[in-house]
């Protein structure tokens, strides 16, 4: 769950090569984030993997729910994910909201980690602040890994002066380390 951050300008830059998502994409507006599949497919896949909270899930209670039904649902669980990142951090201003770029497997993942840093992927998931984006994959993912990420997205943009990267390393790992315990109010 390591993340990267590159600078502005070499960003800029590469922007023209980002366009992974395409007109083929499948899009989920929630309250904090917006959602990109490639396909509604890897919409369930990828709610299927976010386990939270832990007894939430529709499949639970039904066999076989219908798309809408798991859309509904995986709207809820991330904005709750996302809620209670911002509680464990402490940390809740209102920003703009994350995209979230879900990808099919680890070869895309990796594509398009190679078009943005021009350089092998090693990382399982990444948060890119200049585009206010995490990158993922649908088959290597679950509540933690997003936490994490979000938790990235919501330091950065907290705080005035973004924190030096091993500070904010620190902070995304504590988010999805105790992203299930009662958190301490101070
Ligand atoms: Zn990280």
């Amino acid at each position: 769950m390591l993340c990267v951050f590159v600078l502005c300008s070499l960003s800029l830059m590469l922007f023209a090569g980002m366009c992974v998502a395409g007109n083929g994409s499948y899009k989920v507006v929630t309250k904090h984030t917006n959602l990109v599949f490639n396909s509604v497919e890897d919409m369930v896949l990828f709610s299927d993997a976010i386990n939270y909270p832990t007894n939430s899930s529709f499949r639970r209670f039904f066999s076989s729910p219908s798309a809408q039904d798991v859309e509904r649902e995986l709207i809820k669980k991330v904005d709750l994910l996302f809620a209670k990142v911002q509680l464990i951090l402490d940390m809740r201003k209102k920003m703009k909201s994350v995209r979230v770029r879900v990808f099919s497997n680890s070869d895309q993942l990796h594509l398009a980690y190679w078009k943005i840093f021009n350089h092998k992927c090693e990382v399982r998931a990444w948060y890119l602040f200049e585009f206010n984006t995490v990158f993922l994959n649908v088959t290597d993912v679950h509540e933690g890994i997003l936490a994490h990420e979000l938790g990235h997205a919501i330091i950065n943009h907290y705080l005035t002066v973004r924190p030096p990267r091993a500070t904010a390393e620190i902070l995304a790992r504590y988010v999805d380390k105790h992203l299930f315990e009662k958190v301490r109010q101070y």
